[in-house]
């Protein structure tokens, strides 16, 4: 036989072995396919896999209405019965019943229940932007006093979705700082501004929200039992706030809620970043976003100071014409300095896109997806939502609920719903360890390329997965917080992958 042909068989031979291993290796062959799973499979399944944590969480939106409905009855609130709002007390006038009353009523509890979430398209015919928008006023009775009931709810949850990390965003002293801004007023000289609100009073502010920050998981932690022999799940999660700033009030007023945050960020350890919240569509959002964008900017030194993850792209032409979808992403990266964009669905219709969205691959700055909101509030839908090109482009991407209680779902209802979308496992995978990678939380992470996880950090190489970290990793793994997160979430992901694994070879 010629040598030629000799070499063309082996060369055919050894291509027939390298397509078998592509098709049949043995991580290929375990690797699930949530496509083809029965809805059934993948809804446990998802509910399983370790998911990280949550970047993009209001906890104000993240309770169901049948439990605020239990914390309104124990407070002794009201139903308004003509709007479907929660009232404070005393119930007295013709249209306030107890909420108890009202909870014996079948239909009105039903019509409450709706009322109070985005359960049913078209409630007395509002959009599902107004009826999510809404909500918050609708539940606005159940105040602050209630904010470590919530956080815990939301903890207990993530636990039982094998998830332990959690950056809430919560509002700290909003009413206080904002009334140091409208106390000093706008200012063109924002050195000025940030100089006379110090003087007002900033750091008894900074204090007060320390101290409410205190009460919150103090009652959190009684909540779930955590310093009793019988902890709840939830103790085990992980907490880190981003103070949540309004971007519908007066700008000084939003400056003066940036400016506590950052000093709050700089004081204590469990505040970690800024958002900006409230519809982006509202006039004053929309007529102030760059001066929003400006004053972060600005007060964060681009990010130095402070980090933000900002909502940024919320918008479809159903609620901001043209102008507003050309640069609101590209404005919060290039001036605020934002390291997390939240939704970003009209990044495709920024000017030079491709260049935006190559920009945030390459600086690694991540969206934080909310399919369930996108579809309730903007209408999206699997076949127009721009989340194949994040994930074609690079751009790395988290799964988060933004609001469970109100839309009613959990995170891993949002990894379920991903599939729809075009992600398969390894984009599941991703998006959990996204979740913490590109946290803000403090400290060295565990991986050397965050967004690819090909490549752990030297002194933890060869162990990733493993129970205990053993010589430099373990030296990391206890001085780092997101190391530790990130220790965890592998070893918990290793026991998950060992367990279909397992499966598939029987
Ligand atoms: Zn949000």
């Amino acid at each position: 036989m010629p040598g030629g042909a000799i070499m063309e068989r082996w060369t055919l031979r050894l291509s027939a072995l390298v397509l078998a291993l592509v098709m049949t290796g043995p991580a290929q062959a375990a690797e699930p396919d949530l496509s083809t799973m029965s809805a059934g499979a993948r809804v446990a399944f998802t509910k399983a896999m370790p998911k990280g944590g949550e970047l993009h969480n209001h906890i104000s939106g993240g309770i169901f209405a049948e439990t605020l409905l239990g914390w309104a009855v124990e407070d002794g609130l009201c139903v308004d019965v003509s709007t479907l709002a929660l009232a404070r007390p005393p119930c007295e006038g013709q249209n306030l019943r107890p909420v108890a009353e009202a909870m014996a009523d079948e239909v009105l509890y039903s019509d409450i229940l709706d009322s109070l979430s985005t359960r049913q398209p078209g409630f007395l015919d509002r959009s599902g932007h107004d009826q999510f928008f809404g909500v918050f006023g609708r539940i606005g009775a159940v105040g602050p006093a209630r904010g470590g009931d919530r956080l815990a709810t939301v903890m207990e949850d993530l636990a039982h979705q094998n998830t332990f990390y959690l950056e809430a965003m919560v509002t700290p002293q909003g009413a206080a700082s904002a009334a140091l801004g409208l106390k000093v007023g706008l200012k063109s000289d924002l050195s000025q501004m940030k100089a006379e609100i110090e003087a007002a009073g900033l750091a008894a502010v900074v204090d007060a929200a320390i101290a409410q920050t205190d009460v919150m998981e103090a009652r959190a932690r009684e909540v779930l039992a955590c310093d009793t022999p019988n902890p709840r799940p939830g103790c085990q999660v992980t907490v880190r706030y981003l103070v949540q700033t309004t971007r519908i009030i007066p700008p000084e007023a939003t400056f003066a809620q940036l400016q506590l945050g950052v000093a709050l960020v700089q004081a204590d350890r469990r505040w970690v970043g800024l958002q900006m919240v409230a519809p982006e569509d509202h006039p004053t959002a929309l007529g102030n976003y760059r001066l929003h964008m400006e004053m972060v900017g600005f007060l964060t030194k681009q990010g130095h100071l402070a980090p933000a993850a900002l909502h940024a792209g919320e918008l479809t032409f159903d609620y901001a014409p043209p102008e507003h979808l050309r640069d609101h992403i590209s404005q919060a990266v290039r001036i605020a300095g934002a390291r997390r964009i939240g939704h970003g669905v009209a990044l495709p219709h920024e000017t030079d896109a491709e260049v935006l969205a190559a920009e945030m691959a390459q600086a690694g700055i991540l969206i934080e997806v909310n399919l369930s909101s996108n579809e309730v509030i903007l209408k999206f839908t699997p076949e127009d939502h721009p989340f194949a090109w994040f994930l074609e482009r690079g751009i790395p991407v988290s799964l988060s609920t933004d609001d469970s209680g109100l839309l009613r779902i959990d995170l891993s209802h949002e990894y379920e719903r991903a599939v729809a979308y075009g992600a398969d496992y390894a984009d599941l995978k991703r998006s959990a360890r996204n979740a913490l990678a590109f946290s803000f939380l403090a400290g060295e992470g565990l991986w050397s390329d965050p967004g690819q996880y090909r490549r752990p950090a030297p002194a933890c190489r060869g162990q990733i997965g493993a129970s205990e970290p053993r010589g430099g990793c373990a030296a990391l793994v206890s001085s780092s917080d997101k190391a530790r997160e990130q220790w965890r979430h592998e070893a918990l992901l290793a026991n998950f992958e060992a367990g279909f694994r397992g499966r598939s070879r029987r």
